[in-house]
C-alpha cells in the first residue's frame, strides 16, 4: 500500500465494517492482515481487548518512538449514502478513527513495504505502532497499558493524531500545555420513600433535590476561564418516576459530566460535587450513592516534544495553529502521556467540515497522506538525534 488509492480503499473497508468500543474484531483482523507483509519484529494481538501492538526493532532498551491510532466506532446511525456506508446497523465511524487507523497502516507501509529508509537504523531505535480500541469510552488505553506489553520498551516519545473539523484541511493544530480537557461522569442515585400522590408528605420525593442539585452544579459553570479555573458541568440524565399520576416516587437517578482543563482542577471539582450531593441529600432526608464513570484525564503534552514537532512543521512549511485553550472534548491518549512524554496533535479536516459525532460526518480521505507525511517527519526528527 504505497499509494493513496490503497490507503483510501483500506479506510473505506474499515468504515463499512464499523464496530462499537470493545467489539473491534474486524479492525483487529484487518490490521493484522495489512501488517503481516511488513514483517514486524513482534505483533501483540488482542491486547486489553482488541488492540494491536506492532514493533520493529530488536532491542527493547533502545530509544523507542510510539505512534497510536484508535479503531472504534460510535453508536450513531449513518445518515449518508455512499458506497462504503456502515453495514453495521446503528453503528458508524463518526469520529474518523477509520481514517486514523488507515493512516497509521499507510505509514507502516510507507516505511516497511520495501527496504526501510536508510535513515531508519534499528541498531539505534525501535518503532511501536499501537492500534487501540475502546477510545470513545475511555477504557482502551487503560486496559492496554495495564497489559504491560509496552513496559519493556524504552519509550522516549509517543504521538497520536486526531482529525479536527473546523480547521483548514491539513492544518496542524496544537495546544500547550494541554491539548484536550479532562472529563468525568458523576452519577447520583437518590433514595427517598414512595407514597400515594395524594399524601406526598408521608413520603420523600427526590424532585426538589434533583432540581436543586442541577441548579447548584450548573451555577459553577465558568467556561470563559483559562487552564486552572475552567469548569463545565453538563446534565446528561435526570430520571424519576413513571407516567403514573397516583404515585409520588421515592427514587431518582441523575448524572452530570464534569469538565476541566487540568487534572488537579478535576479532583477539586469532583470533590466539590460530591460534597454538594451529600449536603442536599442530607437536607432533604434522602439516601444517596455516588458513582464515577468514563473518567478521562487531561491530555497534557510535553513542551520539549511539542517544540520539536513545531520545528519539523516549520522545516516542511506546514501550517501550524497554536490554540489558546485546550479542546473541550477528552482523549484517552491522555493515559499514555501520564507515562511517557509526547504530543497529541490535531489535523484540520476542513474549515466547514461537519463536526465529529454528527450523523453526516465522514473522515476526509485527503488527510490520509497528510498524517503519513507528518509521522514520517516526526520519525525522521526522532532518528536525527539518536
Ligand atoms: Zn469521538
Ligand atoms: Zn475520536
Amino acid at each position: 500500500m504505497r499509494d493513496l488509492a490503497s490507503a483510501i480503499a483500506l479506510r473505506h473497508d474499515l468504515h463499512a465494517h464499523a464496530q462499537l468500543s470493545g467489539m473491534e474484531l474486524y479492525a483487529h483482523d484487518c490490521i493484522l492482515k495489512w501488517l503481516a507483509p511488513l514483517c514486524p519484529t513482534k505483533v501483540f494481538s488482542h491486547v486489553g481487548g482488541h488492540s494491536v501492538v506492532a514493533v520493529w526493532g530488536m532491542e527493547p532498551s533502545l530509544p523507542t518512538i510510539l505512534f497510536r491510532a484508535d479503531t472504534d466506532a460510535l453508536p450513531i446511525e449513518e445518515s449518508a449514502d455512499f458506497s462504503y456506508c456502515s453495514r453495521t446497523p446503528g453503528v458508524s465511524h463518526k469520529c474518523g478513527h477509520d481514517g486514523h487507523s488507515a493512516a497509521l497502516l499507510a505509514f507502516a507501509h510507507e516505511l516497511f513495504a520495501t527496504d526501510h529508509p536508510s535513515w531508519l537504523d534499528f541498531t539505534r531505535c525501535n518503532i511501536v505502532l499501537v492500534f487501540q480500541g475502546e477510545e470513545e469510552t475511555g477504557q482502551g488505553s487503560r486496559k492496554l497499558l495495564e497489559e504491560q506489553v509496552l513496559q519493556v520498551y524504552n519509550i522516549q516519545v509517543c504521538y497520536a493524531v486526531h482529525n479536527v473539523p473546523g480547521y483548514p484541511m491539513g492544518q496542524i493544530v496544537c495546544a500547550e500545555p494541554t491539548f484536550a480537557a479532562a472529563s468525568c461522569g458523576i452519577g447520583v442515585a437518590l433514595r427517598g420513600r414512595t407514597t400515594h400522590a395524594s399524601t406526598p408528605e408521608l413520603g420523600k420525593n427526590p424532585a426538589a433535590a434533583m432540581a436543586q442539585l442541577t441548579m447548584e452544579l450548573m451555577r459553577w459553570n465558568d467556561s470563559a476561564q483559562g487552564i486552572d479555573a475552567f469548569r463545565l458541568i453538563t446534565p446528561v440524565f435526570l430520571h424519576m418516576g413513571e407516567r403514573a399520576f397516583g404515585t409520588s416516587p421515592g427514587d431518582a437517578s441523575v448524572g452530570y459530566t464534569l469538565r476541566t482543563y487540568s487534572n488537579r482542577s478535576m479532583e477539586t471539582l469532583f470533590g466539590a460535587a460530591q460534597q454538594t450531593v451529600q449536603r442536599i441529600a442530607t437536607e432533604q432526608g434522602l439516601l444517596y450513592e455516588i458513582t464515577q464513570a468514563e473518567a478521562f484525564r487531561a491530555t497534557e503534552v510535553s513542551p520539549t516534544w511539542l517544540q520539536r514537532l513545531r520545528r519539523v512543521c516549520g522545516a516542511e512549511g506546514w501550517d501550524v495553529c497554536m490554540r489558546e485553550k485546550p479542546f473541550r472534548w477528552s482523549e484517552d491518549f491522555a493515559n499514555y502521556l501520564q507515562l511517557y512524554p509526547g504530543v497529541m496533535v490535531g489535523v484540520g479536516a476542513g474549515a466547514t467540515h461537519v463536526e465529529l459525532h454528527h450523523p453526516d460526518y465522514d473522515f476526509p480521505d485527503e488527510l490520509l497522506m497528510v498524517i503519513v507525511n507528518l509521522y514520517v517527519g516526526l520519525l525522521r526528527d526522532f532518528c536525527s538525534t539518536l
